[in-house]
């Protein structure tokens, strides 16, 4: 594993992260949840990202049992509020009252005192922002959050966030938005817009959900078991399907397959091993199903890819890349 900077914050994170969006309490049974973690922590992983809504709260638990005797300031346990944990006006947002009920709850349920980076998960568009950041500056000042991130905010809401941080001295370091060689719409505004904030990039969906591990052929049933055959129906699933499950981008992935090969790596590993060619990335979030999907990944971090290959796999993609900034959030 190589570990790099998050922004221009002093805090290290490991190239490759691993998540639990719908795997731990939901896709996954607990055995297998911890398998995950322990194989990450064998190579070298020590960046862990959850959310308080993933699998209705059930993720963070499975996450805290998980890490349980690992040594806490070997690892840098991430997490997020905004999305509704509950059914009342107050269980979901970024006002005051619903981010200081979230993180202590996120710390219960992850048995810990504090939380490394901690996420605006979505912009909030009804709470004024300067309430959002004084809460998050206390809960800093009060040490059970250490760094504060944001999910998918726009260029311009970054920047309103920057503004107000530097004002509050919050440190506010990262930014967490989607980018894999299929979605690259932070490439045209949130990058620079983060640069010179030197907020840095902990990208999510690496894989696009796993279309980019190969493994979704055209015109064949979805291979059993697969991110895609279990959330049919669900709008996990019509975000998946609807966004990459189409012919023109599965056979274009088809056609990155031999380029990996000759750089002697799997199509998931020049997949991560692409989102990290950008020193902008501090880190990717890798999800996994099985112990063995992370030890094939991880070996992608550290590898450095020539020009001429980043062009080919871009002329490949040409058709099916989406880059519009508007996508974002
Ligand atoms: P990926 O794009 O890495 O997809 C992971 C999935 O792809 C796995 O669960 C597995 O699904 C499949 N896969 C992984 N490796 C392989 C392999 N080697 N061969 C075949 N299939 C493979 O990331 P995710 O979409 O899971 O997202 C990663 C993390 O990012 C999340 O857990 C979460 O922490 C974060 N995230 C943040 C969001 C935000 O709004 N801030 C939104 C979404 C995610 P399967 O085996 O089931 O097919």
């Amino acid at each position: 594993m190589n570990y790099r900077k998050l922004g221009k914050s002093g805090l290290w994170v490991s190239e490759i992260a691993l998540g639990n969006w719908i795997t731990h309490g939901a896709q996954v049974d607990d055995t297998t949840a911890q398998a995950c973690v322990h194989a990450a922590l064998d190579c070298g992983i020590t960046t862990f990202d959850t959310a308080d809504v993933y699998s209705e709260t059930r993720a963070e638990s499975v996450l805290g049992v998980s890490l349980k005797g690992i040594r806490r300031e070997g690892i840098e346990l991430c997490t997020k509020v905004f999305h509704p944990t509950g059914s009342g006006y107050n269980d979901k947002g970024l006002s005051r009252k619903h981010i200081v009920e979230a993180c202590h709850a996120s710390l219960q349920r992850l048995q810990t005192d504090y939380i490394d980076v901690y996420y605006a998960h979505r912009f909030d568009a009804t709470t004024p922002l300067e309430e959002t950041f004084l809460a998050l500056s206390d809960l800093v000042r009060q040490g059970k959050v250490l760094y504060v991130g944001v999910g998918e905010w726009t260029a311009e809401q970054i920047k309103l966030g920057a503004a107000l941080a530097k004002e509050l001295k919050v440190p506010f370091i990262a930014s967490q938005p989607q980018y894999s060689m299929l979605w690259r719409v932070i490439e045209a505004e949130v990058m620079p817009a983060c640069e010179r904030e030197g907020i840095g990039q902990v990208v999510w969906s690496p894989l696009a959900q796993g279309i980019l591990s190969g493994k979704y052929a055209p015109d064949k049933p979805l291979p059993e078991g697969s991110r895609a055959s279990t959330t049919a129906g669900s709008p996990f699933f019509e975000r998946l399907a609807g966004q990459w499950l189409r012919k023109e981008v599965l056979q274009a992935v088809e056609r990155i397959r031999p380029i990996a090969e000759k750089c002697g790596l799997t199509l998931p590993q020049l997949s991560i091993a692409w989102v990290l060619q950008n020193q902008q990335v501090s880190s990717a979030i890798i999800g996994a199903s099985k112990p063995e999907q992370v030890k094939e990944n991880v070996k992608a971090a550290g590898v450095s890819l020539d020009p001429e290959v980043m062009g080919q796999i871009n002329h490949i993609l040409n058709n099916v890349v989406e880059l519009d900034p508007s996508k974002t959030g």
